[in-house]
């Protein structure tokens, strides 16, 4: 079974996807074994989340706003590591149980919220969409295209965000 198996993988970034993948085959194959749980998240959802525990109760649970985070972009993933070899997930929230994540991601490339500031270890994303300046541009290519389909809108912000590789 593919990691990416839970999450609709038509909404994320086809060049992130295959490396996020080949970092999640990799740690499989060492037995450690991590499922993803969110991909694309909509702007409505992210403020949603950002809600909890300002404006609804609950926990804080992320400290970016729509637009401020790589999921509206198809640019992140979530993950968590399944610790046992039982059907279905076994999800563990212990911290060190992440850390085989940091070696792997970095191998290919890919950015692990485990090491920010906040640090938010389930969250996989790509190296460009970190600063204001990258998040802007890729926001200003979804907005041009009001009126489209996710899936529409996601292949300008990709063209985007793949002219800004150059
Ligand atoms: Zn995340």
């Amino acid at each position: 079974m593919s990691p990416l198996s839970r999450i609709d993988v038509s909404l994320i970034e086809p060049d992130f996807r295959l490396r996020v993948e080949l970092a999640l085959q990799e740690l499989s194959r060492s037995g450690v074994a991590f499922v993803a749980t969110c991909g694309f998240r909509s702007a409505q959802e992210q403020d949603a989340l950002y809600g909890s525990g300002r404006t609804t109760r609950g926990p804080i649970i992320t400290h970016a706003r729509a637009f401020e985070s790589a999921h509206q972009f198809g640019l992140a993933i979530d993950v968590v590591r399944d610790i046992d070899d039982k059907p279905g997930v076994q999800p563990s929230w212990h911290a060190g149980d992440y850390l085989p994540l940091a070696m792997a991601t970095k191998k290919f490339g890919l950015v692990w919220g485990g090491l920010w500031r906040f640090p938010d270890a389930p969250h996989i994303q790509d190296d460009r969409v970190l600063t204001s300046y990258q998040m802007a541009a890729l926001k200003s290519a979804w907005l041009k295209s009001a009126g489209a389909s996710t899936q529409e809108k996601l292949n300008v912000v990709w063209s985007a965000h793949r002219e800004g590789k150059k």
